[in-house]
């Protein structure tokens, strides 16, 4: 699999690894090391794969890993004059520096020093049928052919909008954006306007984007803003509760609630499962107290099902926020649900007026990556197969821990896996365990340790998509017990 050179240890570890980026927190959720970071897409606040502390050694895995890609080093090296960090998110802050890629097939990609990746990013979950699916690339290359931006209603965004209507199950209305941060933005604003309320209740861990509103209570200790900068005064319209009942009913109690948002899948898509009857209960006091409930199905939305978290749940959120998989690969978010709530921004007068300009809303070819991929979608089959695939996988590599004697398991819904080191499992482990990352070394070198192995793990989780294959699964598993025996050499678990 792998076609780039790889030096033995002995040679790897008389040499530092070059100097990379100042990775801010660990990424690997696992009780090992409670206080390091969050997991990557849901949670980019906190992510990246840790540098390890000042003046301390890099593991040999990241020295070693560090000297087989010298052109993404070099490109790092060039990024990093050019923009903070030398990356364009956050998520892909990483020590020693990031992996760059040169191109990406089906399941696979190729990194700029020519080693083959199985993906477990894909476009940080964006791409259900896996990099570069022929009909998709067909119908953006079409449509790039006839009109990149007409600067005009299209017919692809009404075809477009029929498909989330049909597929989502509280979708009567629909209106795209740019990407799922704007979304979840119009969808707290829409709120606002429907029920002359100001207050937003959000879950402890929950993810929404970057926006100043949701940019509090993501990252543990879940009680502060997750970034400098806030305006001031946002803190207070904004409440942070845990994912408990009886919390969310206080902070409904007092009536003035505008919104309630979570990811109906707990947060970072299931990295911190919900109690049980969790989302039935938010729909009933939501309703009681008058609060619209918004349910973010920007990772689960077509990948649990083609409907959704709430079409698996059987619950009807008032407003749902899209993205990802929505734009089949391309930039795009949405909001859709009550036709009530949704037309205030037609501006006709039933309600006070929301305004929502946005140059590439419902961009053309977004529009058609969009279409192409949620036509593939619709019929369940890909999600059941990239379920099944991943439901595969998690039982390898939490059989792999046990045979390696590290305590640990891979765990997770739908298709996407979490690994989670230590002994105890995500029940027994608080929203703050789960987030939290593994000790920055030992994040590195799991993360350069499976990119030596061949696997690009999206820090610690993974995103499978059709592509993916049992072959796919079996490398990952192999990649993942060379992996924990080379952390075991290290001392590192
Ligand atoms: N909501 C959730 C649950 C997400 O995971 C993300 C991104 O990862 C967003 C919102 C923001 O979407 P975008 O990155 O398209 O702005």
């Amino acid at each position: 699999m792998r076609t780039g050179t790889r030096k033995d240890a002995a040679d790897d570890d008389r040499k530092a690894a070059p100097e990379g980026a100042a990775a801010p927190g660990a990424a690997t959720r696992g009780a090992a090391a409670p206080g390091a970071a969050a997991p990557g897409a849901a949670a980019p606040g906190a992510a990246a794969p840790g540098a390890a502390a000042p003046g301390a050694a890099a593991p040999r895995l990241v020295a070693r890993w560090a000297r087989e890609n010298p052109r993404s080093a070099a490109l790092h090296a060039r990024a990093r004059r050019l923009m903070p960090g030398g990356v364009t998110h956050d998520v892909r802050l990483a020590a020693p520096f990031p992996v760059a890629v040169a191109r990406a097939e089906g399941a696979r990609k190729w990194d700029l020093d020519g080693h083959e990746l199985i993906c477990y990013v894909l476009g940080h979950g964006s791409l259900l049928l896996g990099h570069g699916h022929p009909a998709v690339v067909a119908a953006v290359r079409q449509q790039a052919t006839r009109s990149f931006h007409p600067g005009a209603c299209h017919e692809l965004e009404s075809e477009w909008a029929e498909l989330v209507i049909r597929l989502v199950p509280s979708a009567e209305r629909v209106r795209f954006t740019s990407s799922g941060t704007e979304a979840s933005l119009l969808a707290l604003r829409l709120a606002r306007a429907a029920t002359g309320r100001g207050k937003v209740v959000k879950l402890a861990g929950h993810f929404h984007g970057w926006h100043d509103q949701a940019a509090m209570g993501a990252d543990p200790p879940f009680d502060g803003p997750d970034t400098a900068g806030l305006p001031p005064g946002t803190m207070s319209s904004v409440v942070t509760v845990p994912a408990q009942e009886a919390a969310l009913a206080g902070a409904l109690a007092a009536g003035d609630v505008a919104a309630v948002i979570m990811e109906p899948s707990g947060a970072a898509w299931g990295t911190v499962p919900l109690p049980a009857g969790f989302l039935a209960a938010a729909r009933r006091l939501a309703g009681q107290h008058g609060a619209l409930l918004v349910f973010d199905e920007v990772v689960t939305g077509f990948r649990w099902a083609p409907g959704g978290v709430q079409e698996v749940a059987g619950i009807r959120p008032d407003l749902t926020v899209l993205g990802k998989i929505l734009a089949g690969g391309m930039p795009g978010g949405a909001v859709c649900g009550r036709a009530d709530v949704l037309d205030l921004l037609s501006g006709s007068g039933a309600g006070p007026r929301v305004a929502h300009p946005g140059t590439h809303n419902a961009h053309p070819l977004s529009a058609a990556a969009g279409i192409a991929a949620l036509g593939l979608a619709a019929g369940g089959e890909a999600q059941d197969e990239a379920a099944r695939l991943a439901a595969a996988l998690r039982g390898e590599l939490t059989a792999v821990f046990e045979r390696s004697g590290v305590a640990g398991r891979a765990y997770g819904e739908s298709s996407t896996f979490h690994l989670l080191f230590g002994p105890a499992g995500p029940a027994e482990l608080g929203p703050a365990a789960l987030k939290a990352g593994l000790a920055p070394a030992l994040s590195a070198a799991l993360h350069c340790g499976m990119l030596r192995e061949g696997v690009h793990l999206f820090h610690g989780s993974g995103f499978l998509s059709t592509a993916h294959s049992e072959r796919d699964a079996e490398q990952t598993a192999a990649a993942l017990a060379a992996t924990l025996r080379q952390l075991q050499a290290e001392g590192l678990v």
